[in-house]
């Protein structure tokens, strides 16, 4: 169950992502800075504040800082939209971070492929009390609200078979990851993976450094590779952006 105290950090990357989100956040208070909407409310008992990080590591890092300084968030929670970087995740499927690299970063031959300059870390692991309650939302969500929420048509039309739920690496990089090659050099060189992106391992950094736990949750929009969808906006309206508002309504509503 959430604790009265917690204060939910929610970012998203895309605007389509979050729409949903701010219609649903009770007493929302706006304010301003650097750039970005911050806007706090009660979501169900658990205060959140929501705001839209826009795209790549720099963006999400400035964000999660922000969050934690300013709003005094004590949890952060990133949900967006990721390639598929394994055989078994399909389109449609919901991919929840067990522990997220930059899969860019590269200080070598001073540093291993990696590890994070200075900071001795090239792995950051997501939060396992917050990762079992999203896994568990998210299935709730898959079973019970995911069937209902999209016609037969519409779930043909981005072939998608019945969701999935996942738990594992997620690599992110200021990179749109959108050729086999390049995917299956990163599959090589990061055993595990299952998803790629581009904020959620820089959110991972700024609070591993700032001690505060945090959660990544991604729907797989893509395959990363040519074939990704011809229609990918299209998808993040009427897919992920519903999933997203589904899994954090039920992490934030368990009843
Ligand atoms: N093809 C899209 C680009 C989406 S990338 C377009 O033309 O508009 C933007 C967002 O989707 C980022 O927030 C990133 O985290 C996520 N994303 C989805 N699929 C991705 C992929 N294959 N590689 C990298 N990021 C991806």
């Amino acid at each position: 169950m959430p604790t009265p105290e917690m204060h939910l950090g929610l970012i998203s990357a895309m605007e389509q992502e979050q729409t949903g989100l701010l219609a649903l956040l009770q007493s929302p208070r706006r304010e301003t800075c650097g750039m970005r909407e911050y806007v706090t409310g009660m979501l169900g008992g658990t205060r959140c504040t929501c705001v839209l990080s826009r795209w790549g590591k720099v963006a999400a890092a400035a964000t999660a800082t922000m969050l934690i300084e300013r709003f005094g968030v004590t949890h952060i929670l990133f949900t967006g939209v990721a390639g598929a970087a394994s055989r078994g995740v399909a389109v449609g499927d919901i991919v929840i971070a067990s522990s997220l690299v930059q899969h860019d970063m590269d200080a070598s031959p001073f540093f291993p492929r990696f590890e994070i300059p200075l900071l001795g870390v090239a792995q950051f692991a997501a939060d396992a009390t917050l990762s079992e309650r999203l896994a568990r939302a998210a299935q709730r969500f898959v079973e019970q609200d995911a069937p209902t929420l999209l016609s037969a048509d519409e779930r043909s039309a981005f072939s998608m078979r019945e969701a999935r739920v996942h738990h594992g690496i997620i690599a992110s990089g200021d990179q749109f990851i959108g050729s086999q090659a390049r995917l299956d050099m990163l599959r090589e060189q990061l055993p595990g993976l299952l998803a790629v992106e581009m904020e959620g391992a820089a959110v991972a950094q700024v609070c591993h450094e700032f001690g505060l736990p945090f959660g990544v949750v991604r729907t797989i929009s893509d395959d990363a590779n040519e074939h990704a969808p011809v229609d990918f906006m299209r998808f993040v309206e009427r897919v992920a952006s519903r999933y997203t508002l589904g899994i954090v309504t039920r992490f934030c509503m368990p009843g």
